[in-house]
């Protein structure tokens, strides 16, 4: 039987029902140009409609072929995605259980890729090559010359050559032009008008012969741009101090030229200053090296950085990752919402300056498809960004770095719902590159794989010059009420405050907020209802009035007096950021307040200018959130004041004790960080808990003792991996039914494998903590599952939701299907 050679297609077609990949042949004389990762045109459907699509895979074929359609066209000369990328991307469609679009569209260019397409360039230096060219390729560049920034589309059209392609690579490799990709409608380049002289070969007292000797101004240019290529009409006006009008009429004399020249959107600001390198402190060396010689080896593997605040990590990066590139590769570098962090940016712009591509989430989709084009057409060799700067598309990959591993925006919340430090850890696996993590709170999910020997750990337990950490007291707010103060502030925090404007000093206040999740706590005793079987606070939902565990489904009525010390001052607990700025400002009317939370800093830049503000003392309170207790370093800071550290420890999440800790350790960080000992006071009804006691004396390795026991007891993560399936949709019953449906035939499918032992660890279907969401009701079911049967109970849910999921049972029903889920709310 004759071979012949078959690609699966993945087609750009919303629509689920088309979620796999479609096989196509490949005709003969395509063979040598169509790779993995390029784009194609296909007929698709009956009609053959011609569709474009993407290749995730050739291979030899020698079965029956008669019924399969051949490939129309290759769009590309080069692959868009690396064939590395494609497989990351199918091994998160089957980890997260996602479309293979989905999974796809993670690691392809920015913006719809229906749109891109190669543009091709001469290269200044042409003419000196343009003798290596045989009569073909001639042919071809005669239309390049006189259609310079052809698109390969177009040329197609202009030249019939069955072997364009090759040709068009060919004369890249000699370098008489230069591609690239660009994207057509909606993404705007940007441009700017430049000017240079129109004849260069002449001499400047040539060029100045029939130039009026009074027009001082035109001589002046001319004689400015003698000595150089070209300038921006912009700077040619500022540096030489001329007008517009000067510069049109040595146009019209035909001496100089003003043309159109695209600029590179660069989102990074200029005015960032050189940050130089610092000598290494011993544990710092220690570090590097150890890191670094394990690469050299060739050998990838992870390693957990655990430095306590002001340790110095970053410094770590910051030569790691100039060892990296010195030795040819690329380093990418994660951080919590990069915009949140300037001052991180600023560190890495500040020591590698052009080589730095900078991804975050506010960059306008022109600025993200510049920065991916920078990365892939190997213009820089650094990315620093949030999540999705994982998918980077460097060729040649040497490190990934995680700073802050333990925080929980790596988490995606949108399909694939990818944890970005899973996806790294197998990117690196794939590309045979190094993974490095770093934090002062190790995850405890992390830790124990350090445990486990899977990561190797670093510690660093000395502050850069030996700074104190700052010192911590716990306030105890139950007494607080006892003294007749039932303010949101203690005594001791007032006055803290009052000392710290007298002197001059800024304080934070911090508070974490989640507004729509409420407990019922005792002001008086601390008393919190828990779910007897879960360990985890219980939540209050107003509708019922009614107490639920967002674990086992439990609910209780909630009491009208404490069962523990029977106080009526039993209640829910919730105030926002706005009530406390209202309080700081009664009290201390003199003192400049500002507030940081997400209804601030919705704006573009925004935070930025409220930082900024910060940074040159013109505040002397800063009230916010979560986003306050990243990465910031203001000297001044000598007093962070954290309103009730109960918010975090009663969210009803297994992670509770944990994120506690996490944030008191990393808010009580940004204080004291300049020449002055810094404070932190911590209000709470819970002060005994072990979290704060351990998170007070800077305690990481008993805190990790003891969670790590109670997770064992309560079977959580890291022991168990938990599933979450949300069920959700506008008709409540509609959804009550589908979710009770996708419940039984879960539980049948497990029977059917022999695996009834399972279905104990099912909990659900329950209403979910939201139990409507932008009119939608959503029920939920969970799911505790060993390691070893993950695997099989995705199939099952895969089979049970997945599959079925255009069946009739399911009309207007929606799964919202989550691995490992951050937090269940
Ligand atoms: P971390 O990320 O561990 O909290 P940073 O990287 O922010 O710590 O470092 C804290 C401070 O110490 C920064 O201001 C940094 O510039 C400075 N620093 C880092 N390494 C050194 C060093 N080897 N010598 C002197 N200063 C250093
Ligand atoms: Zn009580
Ligand atoms: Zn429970």
């Amino acid at each position: 039987m004759m071979k012949k050679f078959i690609a699966q297609v993945i087609v750009d077609n919303k629509t689920s029902n088309t979620d796999k990949p479609y096989t196509y042949l490949i005709k003969e004389e395509m063979l040598e140009d169509i790779r993995e990762g390029m784009r194609v045109v296909v007929p698709f459907g009956m009609g053959n409609r011609l569709i474009k699509g993407i290749v995730i895979n050739i291979e030899e074929y020698e079965k029956e072929f008669t019924k399969f359609k051949y490939i129309e066209d290759v769009l590309d000369d080069k692959p868009i995605i690396s064939k590395e990328m494609i497989d990351l991307s199918f091994w998160m469609r089957d980890y997260y259980l996602s479309s293979y679009l989905d999974a796809l569209h993670l690691v392809m260019p920015p913006g719809n890729i229906k749109e891109i397409n190669t543009y091709i360039n001469l290269k200044k230096e042409w003419k000196e090559k343009i003798g290596d060219l045989g009569p073909k390729e001639k042919e071809i560049f005669d239309i390049l010359i006189k259609n310079d920034g052809i698109s390969f589309e177009n040329l197609k059209k202009l030249n019939k050559d069955k072997n364009l392609r090759r040709k068009v690579i060919s004369l890249e490799e000699k370098g008489l032009i230069r591609t690239t990709l660009e994207i057509d409608t909606k993404i705007r380049k940007k441009y700017e008008r430049y000017v240079h002289l129109c004849n260069r070969e002449v001499l400047l007292d040539e060029l100045l012969l029939d130039i009026d000797k009074r027009a001082n101004k035109q001589i002046e240019i001319l004689e400015f741009l003698y000595n150089i290529d070209e300038i921006s009409m912009k700077e040619l006006l500022r540096t030489t101090n001329t007008s517009l009008s000067v510069v049109k009429t040595l146009e019209e004399k035909g001496k100089v030229a003003i043309y159109e020249k695209e600029v590179l959107r660069d989102p990074i600001p200029d005015d960032i200053c050189k940050y130089n390198k610092h000598e290494l402190t011993k544990q710092q060396k220690y570090c590097v090296e150890t890191i670094y010689s394990d690469i050299k080896k060739g050998k990838c593997d992870k390693f957990l950085i655990h430095g306590v605040t002001g340790s110095g990590k970053t410094e770590i990066y910051l030569q790691l990752i100039e060892k990296i590139i010195a030795s040819g590769k690329q380093a990418i570098v994660l951080v919590p919402e990069i915009s949140l962090t300037p001052q991180t940016v600023e560190r890495f712009v500040g020591r590698f300056g052009d080589n730095v591509a900078v991804l975050h989430s506010k960059l306008s989709n022109g600025e993200r498809f510049d920065e991916w084009r920078r990365i892939k057409e190997d213009k820089v060799k650094i990315a620093v960004g949030a999540r999705s700067a994982v998918f980077a598309p460097f060729n040649n990959l040497g490190i990934i770095i995680i700073d802050e591993e333990h925080e929980n925006s790596y988490k995606s919340s949108m399909n694939p719902k990818y944890d970005a430090i899973k996806v790294a850890e197998k990117r690196c696996e794939i590309e045979g590159a190094s993974l490095v993590l770093g934090t002062a709170t190790p995850s405890i999910e992390t830790y124990y794989r350090t445990k486990l020997s899977e990561i190797k750990l670093l510690t660093l337990d000395e502050r850069i010059n030996n700074k104190n950490l700052p010192m911590m007291s716990i306030i105890d707010m139950r007494e607080e009420l006892d003294k007749g103060n039932k303010s949101i502030l203690s005594i001791e925090l007032y006055k803290a405050i009052e000392e710290n404007l007298k002197n001059k000093k800024q304080t934070i206040l911090f508070l974490n907020r989640r507004g729509y999740s409420t407990f019922v706590s005792c002001r008086k005793c601390g008393y919190v209802v828990k779910c007897d079987n879960c360990d985890v606070s219980m939540t209050y939902h107003f509708k019922e009035n009614k107490l639920k565990c967002h674990y086992c489904g439990m609910s209780l009525k909630p009491p009208e007096v404490c069962p523990k010390c029977g106080s009526k001052y039993i209640k829910y607990f919730g105030i926002g950021t706005e009530k406390i700025e209202e309080t700081i400002k009664n009290y201390f009317p003199q003192a400049r307040v500002a507030r940081m939370d997400l209804d601030t800093t919705s704006k573009k830049n925004s935070h930025i200018k409220i930082l900024n503000r910060m940074k040159k003392g013109e505040i002397d309170i800063l009230i916010g959130t979560q986003m306050i207790t990243k990465g910031l370093d203001f000297p001044l800071v000598t007093l962070v004041g954290i309103i009730a550290a109960d918010t975090s420890l009663n969210l009803p999440d297994f992670r509770s004790a944990e994120r506690t800790f996490q944030l008191l350790t990393q808010v009580g960080g940004r204080a004291g960080r300049g020449d002055f000992e810094g404070k932190v006071i911590v209000q709470t009804y819970n002060p005994s808990h072990f979290s704060i006691q351990m998170a007070k004396n800077y305690e990481y390795n008993e805190f990790y003792e003891t969670e790590i026991m109670m997770r064992k007891e309560f079977k959580y993560p890291p022991f168990i991996d938990i599933l979450d399936i949300v069920i959700y949709g506008p008709e409540e019953e509609r959804v009550i039914n589908s979710a009770k449906k996708v419940h039984s035939d879960i539980v049948k499918q497990l029977e059917k494998e022999s695996r009834r032992d399972l279905v104990e660890n099912i909990f659900g279907p329950n209403p979910a903590p939201l139990e409507k969401l932008k009119n939608n009701y959503r029920w939920q079911i969970l799911f505790k599952c060993n390691k070893n049967d993950l695997d099989l109970l995705k199939g099952v849910i895969k089979r049970v939701c997945i599959d079925n999921s255009q069946s009739k049972h399911y009309k207007g029903i929606k799964f919202n299907i989550d691995v490992n889920p951050n937090s269940i709310l």
